[in-house]
């Protein structure tokens, strides 16, 4: 047996576990659902702060009408209804982390590790990554690497770190407009550079902004950051290309750009794991990858036929789940129960028995 329950590991800090999922979209929350309903626990990792993937990340607001038995469904209310049913089974969730690290031990498990520095011994792994771990879009200018993590940011770890200072926010959707709002009265100073007059955020935080630009609280600049100022190892400012050709200067010590995320596949192609086409190749009858113990499941995986719909995933989560409990308990005989008729399922899913 490599599997065991969920408990700390013999080595302090690590979480033991049955299995791992990386990515709490769609096909990753199913499997916790169908790993819970064979009684095996697990731990989810994602990168995002929230759970939904690409649902969330890039469609929260947009009906889907191809989830069976659902006529037409939210994006982000489907995750929310994920999320309800995998309650009963007590998964761990790991959210604003990346896995990073896949290793197998000598005794078969896995040691997985994220950026963060959480780390699993593992039974098994259910990697259900989609496109990949969602990545901040960079500023593409000279230096903007250079100062990344000091003075030009693409996620706010602590607000107070702005405060006081002249801070210039590029982009025009949500984020960009929330943290201009945030900011303003805080900051020493505060502009804002979009590349459009419209935005991609509420209407009330765009008038908001506007108002505030109009009263000269905040600085608004249609335009593009073309460079950065930099006066020996200090960045001190920010050259912008407005739309009429004309460059404008905004003094700043920090930059803050929401240019919003990308999926990459990242690290899931240093697993040395098999590939084709930026994808892990898995067999269809449990969805294992071409090393035994991980599986793969939703858009990251290929086989013959595949499609990358939400509808695939959840029916690959069932089967990669029987293919973990095979894994990790080798000699449990395995069998079909329905949840309809099965009292260790109810029980399992905190329900009581029908009349
Ligand atoms: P994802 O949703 O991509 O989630 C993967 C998660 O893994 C992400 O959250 C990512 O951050 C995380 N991750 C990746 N690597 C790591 C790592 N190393 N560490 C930690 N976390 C990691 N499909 C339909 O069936 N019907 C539709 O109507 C439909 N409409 C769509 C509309 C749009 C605009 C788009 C973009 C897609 C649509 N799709 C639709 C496709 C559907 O969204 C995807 O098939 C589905 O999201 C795939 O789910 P997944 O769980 O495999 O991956």
């Amino acid at each position: 047996m490599v599997g065991g329950e969920n408990r700390e590991s013999e080595v302090p800090g690590v979480i033991r576990t049955e299995c791992v999922i990386v990515g709490a979209g769609p096909a990753g929350l199913f499997a916790v659902f169908e790993l819970g309903l064979l009684g095996i626990k697990c731990e989810i990792v994602d990168s995002l702060a929230h759970p939904g993937g690409q649902c969330t990340e890039l469609y929260p607001d947009k009906p889907i009408y191809d989830i069976p038995a659902l006529p037409v469904c939210g994006a982000q209310e489907l995750v929310d209804r994920l999320m309800q049913q995998v309650k009963p089974f007590g998964a761990g969730f790991h959210f604003g982390q990346e896995v990073v690290e896949v290793r197998r031990q000598a005794s078969g498990r896995f040691d997985v590790a994220t950026a963060a520095g959480t780390r699993f011994d593992a039974g098994s792994l259910i990697i259900a990554g989609g496109l990949g771990s969602f990545q901040p879009r960079r500023l593409l200018v000279p230096d903007a690497e250079r100062f990344e993590g000091s003075q030009v940011h693409y996620r706010v770890r602590r607000a107070e770190d702005f405060h006081g200072r002249d801070v210039v926010v590029a982009g025009g959707g949500d984020s960009a407009l929330d943290w201009v709002l945030e900011f303003c009265g805080k900051a020493r100073s505060v502009a804002l550079v979009h590349r459009r007059a419209e935005f991609r955020a509420q209407p009330a935080s765009v008038a908001r902004m506007g108002q505030l630009a109009a009263e000269g609280r905040i600085r608004h600049v249609t335009g593009t950051i073309q460079s950065l100022v930099v006066a020996g190892d200090r960045l001190t400012g920010v050259r912008v290309q407005q739309a009429d050709k004309t460059t404008v200067e905004l003094s700043c010590e920090l930059v803050l750009a929401c240019f919003g995320l990308h999926p990459k596949l990242g690290p899931i192609a240093n697993w040395g794991l098999a590939l084709e086409k930026k994808a892990l190749k898995v067999d269809t009858e449990k969805f294992q990858t071409s090393e035994p113990g991980i599986f793969a499941i939703g858009d990251v995986n290929t086989y013959p036929g595949k499609k990358k719909l939400i509808l695939s995933g959840f029916h690959e989560a069932a089967l990669a789940a029987f293919g973990v409990q095979h894994y990790v308990y080798p000699d449990k005989r395995q069998f079909l129960q329905y949840t309809t008729t099965s009292p260790i399922m109810r029980e399992r899913l905190g329900v009581a028995a029908p009349e």
